[in-house]
């Protein structure tokens, strides 16, 4: 927790839940990965944290911007984003939604199909166009599947089609999986795309961009101590092995890594008790849960560090669970928790690293309760 977060949550008592956000955080986190990667031009993924506060700091620090549909592009505009530093990265778009990101000025975007390929070409002629290829999302805490990317051969086969039809073929991208903590797997990922790259050049088309994705790691529960230096220097060395001198354009899309460290959630004990007299692990609810925010505790995949008023003192085995009636609605069981033996209904609990994809995630209304209220500071 940030020195300014903290001295905000000590001045102020505000109504649980809600997210907290360290601007000054998300600055820093830009700057860092600026450093280690220094040869990359960053966009921002605007899905990770939208709120008009951290897009107008992103663009004060010169970020470009990832969206994944006009309503994101509308809110990077209105933050002051210029709409050729605006990609639109969702490889899945409404035909009329690329017409409107066309009339707003963007000029970058992301297919995987030669379906798409054709409504790029009537809706936003004469664009970049990138293709987004499938790679390995092993070793993510948070994958993607394979929603999105198709293999090399269809790969190097639409980029040819994109120029025949008008629009101009810019570049290859591909995702690790989110919070992926294998610094090996963009070397892979390098590697695939690299391929489609010499095949092209082979068939007389010369690729200018390669999008790295994002994917970065922030530090969760467990997942402490593996600095974005790591990642760079993977990413590095296998641009230099696989492009030599000839190095693309390089693009990172992060998200987690920008967003999440910056923000804390405040959530109330509402209680805390036991099934069986003789069981020494307890069960604990927080006022915020799965569907108040907390959607990526789904198969526990991410571990949010809870701090408590009590910390120090002895602790017990728990299963942390949301207010709402649904069944669903436990965040940690498998994945032992412990808190401290004295937490009782009415402390107030902080959930760390939670700046990313939880305050989008909220449901509107589900058993009465409402999204959580947000402060950028
Ligand atoms: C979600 C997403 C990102 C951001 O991923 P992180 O793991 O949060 O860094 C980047 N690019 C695309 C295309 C995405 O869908």
């Amino acid at each position: 927790m940030t020195p300014k977060i903290e001295r905000f949550l000590n001045q102020t008592h505000i109504e649980t839940p809600f997210l907290v956000v360290d601007l000054d955080q998300i600055a820093t986190n830009y700057q860092a990965l600026r450093a280690a990667l220094p040869v990359a031009d960053i966009y921002y993924a605007v899905k990770a944290n939208p709120a008009q506060p951290v897009l107008r700091t992103l663009v004060g620090l010169g970020s470009c911007f990832d969206a994944a549909s006009v309503a994101e592009v509308d809110d990077c505009l209105a933050a002051g984003a210029d709409p050729a530093r605006i990609s639109y990265g969702n490889t899945v778009k409404r035909q009329r939604d690329i017409a409107r990101a066309h009339e707003l000025g963007v000029r970058l975007y992301a297919f995987d199909s030669i379906e798409e390929l054709h409504k790029l070409a009537v809706e936003a002629p004469g664009s970049k166009v990138y293709c987004r290829i499938l790679v390995s999302n092993g070793g993510a805490q948070w994958p993607l599947s394979r929603k999105f990317g198709c293999e090399l051969d269809m790969a190097r086969d639409l980029m040819l089609t994109a120029e025949d039809l008008g629009l101009d073929p810019h570049g290859i991208s591909f995702h690790v999986g989110s919070q992926q903590m294998d610094p090996a797997r963009w070397e892979m990922a390098i590697g695939r795309a690299a391929m489609v790259f010499s095949d092209l050049r082979e068939a007389g088309l010369e690729l200018k961009m390669i999008d790295l994705g994002g994917g970065f790691p922030a530090r969760y529960r467990g997942d402490e101590g593996r600095p974005a230096d790591d990642f760079a220097a993977a990413i590095m060395n296998a641009m230099t092995r696989h492009f030599g001198n000839n190095l693309p354009d390089m693009i990172v899309e992060p998200g987690r890594c920008i967003a999440a460290e910056a923000g804390v959630i405040q959530s109330e004990v509402l209680l805390v008790s036991r099934k069986t007299y003789d069981d020494p692990t307890r069960w604990v609810y927080f006022d915020v849960g799965k569907f108040g925010g907390l959607a990526e505790t789904m198969d526990e995949a991410i571990r949010y560090p809870v701090a408590t008023p009590h910390d120090g003192t002895p602790e017990g085995p728990v299963v942390i669970a949301g207010p709402t009636c649904d069944g669903a609605d436990v965040l940690y069981e498998k994945y032992r928790y412990t808190l401290p033996l004295a937490l009782g209904a009415g402390d107030r609990v902080n959930l760390l690293c939670a700046g990313a994809y939880t305050s989008v995630y909220a449901s509107q209304r589900f058993n009465g309760f409402a999204p959580m209220a947000e402060y950028y500071i």
